[in-house]
């Protein structure tokens, strides 16, 4: 048994089924995506002293500056994402603990996320090894560039705020692609674009608090 199952046993159960009726509460319609979160532990992500805090709806912190973002949050732009459609091939940038990945690849076989900090790329690694999730193929990369090798994907979800719009990423967006991102600074806009045939559409959604997406490796 690994630490991350120990201790919390069936009051994760109940806890984790208040935090659905709890998303639900607050608009998350799509069955499929509170299936999703359902499916995944949050408190193997978090770091151990904040385990008994898993089931909040609130960002907590995963060292380095990062945080594993608001399971709302998750599931808005995930709900978002999947409105009339399948994820398809999906890239995230900023896979931080690896909890929104393990959250995507129960809606989609295909999941790539990368990650700038090395050591929170090993740490999602095991974290995903621990609940025994093994489709998310993390890459250690600036996700400024996208996945060039893998593109191009039919979504992308951007987990930090880009300054500006990340054209790189545009530009891996399949046919009919959908892509979130917040974009600012200070002020944070939740951005949609969709590759239509006419070109790119952009949707300006709500304000959002995000980490910015930062430039080179750690
Ligand atoms: N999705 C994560 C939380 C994201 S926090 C989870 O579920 O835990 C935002 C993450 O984006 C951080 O880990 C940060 O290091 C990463 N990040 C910021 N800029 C990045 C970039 N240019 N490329 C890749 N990752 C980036």
């Amino acid at each position: 048994m690994t630490r991350a199952h120990s201790g919390l046993g069936m009051t994760s159960q109940r806890t984790r089924a208040r935090m659905i009726e709890r998303l639900r509460a607050e608009g998350i319609r799509d069955e499929r995506v509170l299936a999703a979160i359902a499916a995944v532990p949050r408190h193997v992500f978090v770091e151990e002293a904040l385990a008994s805090r898993a089931y909040e709806d609130s960002a907590l912190p995963l060292g380095f500056s990062q945080t594993i973002s608001q399971p709302f949050i998750v599931a808005r732009m995930i709900e978002i994402l999947l409105a009339g459609r399948a994820l398809g091939k999906t890239l995230e940038i900023g896979a931080g603990s690896g909890y929104q990945a393990a959250v995507l690849a129960q809606l989609t076989p295909e999941v790539y996320a990368v990650e700038r900090i090395e050591p929170l790329l090993a740490r999602a690694k095991l974290n995903l090894r621990n609940i025994q999730e093994f489709r998310v193929r993390l890459k250690y990369a600036d996700g400024h560039f996208g996945l060039p090798e893998a593109a191009p994907f039919d979504t992308i979800i951007v987990a930090a705020a880009a300054a500006s719009v990340p054209q790189g990423l545009l530009q891996q967006l399949a046919p009919g692609g959908r892509m979130l991102v917040p974009v600012g600074t200070g002020e944070q806009t939740l951005s949609l674009f969709e590759r239509k045939p006419e070109g790119i559409v952009e949707t300006r959604l709500n304000s959002v608090r995000f980490v910015p997406l930062l430039s080179g490796l750690e």
